[in-house]
């Protein structure tokens, strides 16, 4: 009599978790230690579209796996052998060939400490995808809207004052004064309108990083400059800079705007005056790799821009890198200045961060890393440098500062060529007269102390009429540019140098009688 109660109290409970098993909403699936499908109920029969009797006794993944998650899913595999439970939002294959978003959660099954098998739930979260897809799509559609709207209202303000001191030119040619007055308003309104698309363009193709020495000092006291100049003057501006600052390696007009852009937001959080206070210091990698894991370099340059004014609250703090987050009346932000600052940084591998407090003021520090020798060019270039083809020639390069020099020398190798450096004009000509033999090109800065570029295309002429030589400056004046070619320079680079650009030139040159 009892043992029949308890054979009926088991039956009972198999039951129970028998049709648990079953009716589940979410697809569920036992393994045993070696991936081989036991069982599955209905709910995995229908996301999968196969029936329990097809799967029994197969290997999971040959059926359910499509071929770009194979790596995947043996990683998570591996973790429920390993005791894990693991959880995944993936994607699955079903009978028809077709994908499946599903969040799959796994468990280990032990008995009596012995890993038997797995049991895998799987829940088809197709909806919800397309919902985030849609709702993502929506917000950008959102974003674009406010930006057109942004830039439309600053565009009409500009050119309401475009026109209407154009026209008051036409009836003021008598007062000379005057005249000046609304020739000034219009230069002022069109740099306006320059710098806005300016922004627009950095933003829209944040990818393009051209690669000089920057001296952070330069820009920093340039920006000073311009705001002593421009800004209220109720806005105090100090700074403060760091003595030996090594060069960076990046985009000095890309930084210029970083630095504007912080200092513009900071004099619009100071609408009644306050202090800004800008410092360049040099700070070891350890330090920026405690708050930034990513950072590898073994030193940085940190910038940073402080001020008095609003400060921010969370909320706010939390969304200001957003492309077009503003809190500023419409026709006055564009909600756009931060966004490019983060791109720009993240561009020249860089990191920022910020702290700030309502009534007290904002500080952004950013952290710019120091190239030392063997460093690789920035990585977006890389994949356009990729598809250039390089080369076995050897090529002699010239350039006076060392850290281009390097990096000139770092890519040309890693295309392969073989390089001979120069610092200057006098030791160019010495090289090339001793080893000329082997040398396919010459690469030389036109800017060089002790013997200009020009002076030394002319020289290497005489040692050998045939050279080959591709000359990069700044600027070049038109003239001089022309008795250069006359004189047989091969082609001409503008600095800053762009990698591709200088490789496809040196293919080009080499290539081309
Ligand atoms: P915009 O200046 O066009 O609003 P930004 O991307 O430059 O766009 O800045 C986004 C927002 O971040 C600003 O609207 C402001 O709320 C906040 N912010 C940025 N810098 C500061 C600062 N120095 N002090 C207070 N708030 C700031
Ligand atoms: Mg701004």
């Amino acid at each position: 009599m009892v043992r029949i109660k308890a054979r009926e109290a088991l039956d009972l409970q198999r039951a129970y978790f028998q049709q648990l098993f079953e009716n589940s909403p979410a697809g569920i699936v036992m393994l045993d230690d070696h991936d081989i499908v036991l069982n599955a109920n209905i709910a995995f029969e229908n996301i999968f579209q196969y029936s329990i009797d097809e799967l029994r006794g197969r290997n999971v993944k040959d059926w359910i796996v499509p071929e770009s998650h194979l790596e995947e899913s043996r990683e998570l595999t591996t973790a429920t052998y390993r005791r894990q439970v693991v959880q995944k939002e993936t994607v699955r294959k079903r009978k028809d060939g077709s994908l499946v978003n599903v969040s799959i959660t796994a468990y280990p099954i032990i008995i009596e400490d012995n890993l038997v098998g797995v049991y895998g739930m799987y829940v088809d979260i197709t909806g919800r995808k397309k919902l985030e897809e849609h709702l993502r799509e929506a917000q950008k559609m959102e974003s674009l809207g406010t930006l057109a709207g942004g830039i439309a209202h600053d565009f009409n303000n500009i050119l309401a004052i475009i026109l209407g001191h154009a026209s008051m030119v036409e009836k003021k040619q008598r007062e000379p004064g005057r005249l000046m007055q609304s020739v000034e308003a219009i230069n002022k309104a069109t740099q306006r309108g320059t710098g806005l698309v300016k922004q627009l363009l950095t933003f829209a193709r944040k990818s393009e990083v051209l690669l000089e020495s920057v001296q952070l000092n330069e820009i920093v006291n340039e920006i000073v400059k311009l705001m002593a100049e421009t800004f209220p003057k109720t806005i105090t501006v100090s700074a403060q800079l760091e003595k030996n600052l090594p060069s960076i390696i990046g985009d000095a007009n890309q930084i210029h705007q970083v630095l504007l852009n912080l200092c513009v937001n900071a004099r619009d959080a100071m609408p009644r005056g306050g202090t800004m206070h800008l410092t360049t210091e040099l700070v070891d990698g350890t330090l920026v790799s405690a708050n930034f894991p990513k950072a590898s370099a073994m030193e940085y340059v940190r910038v940073s821009v402080s001020d008095t004014g609003l400060g921010m609250d969370n909320t706010t703090r939390s969304r200001i890198f957003e492309p077009f987050f503003t809190t500023k009346e419409r026709g006055k932000g564009t909600g756009l200045g931060l966004a490019v600052v983060y791109g720009i940084i993240e561009n020249h591998r860089g990191f920022i961060e910020v702290e700030s407090k309502v009534g007290e003021g904002t500080a952004f520090h950013f952290y710019l890393p120091i190239q030392h020798r063997g460093f690789e060019s920035v990585e977006r270039e890389d994949t356009l440098q990729k598809e250039i083809p390089g080369g076995t020639e050897t090529i002699l390069l010239v350039e006076d500062e060392e850290l281009l020099r390097d990096l000139l020398k770092g890519v040309l190798i890693e295309k392969g060529y073989k390089v001979l450096a120069a610092v200057d004009g006098v030791e160019a000509v010495d090289l090339y007269a001793s080893s000329h033999k082997k040398i396919s090109l010459v690469l030389s800065d036109v800017g060089l102390p002790k013997l200009g570029g020009q002076e030394v295309l002319l020289q290497l002429k005489a040692i050998d009429p045939e050279v080959k030589i591709i000359l990069a400056s700044g600027y070049f004046e038109p003239n001089i540019k022309s008795q250069m070619q006359e004189a047989g320079a091969n082609a001409f680079v503008q600095k800053p140098y762009i990698i591709s650009e200088i490789l496809q030139k040196i293919r080009y040159v080499l290539d081309n009688d």
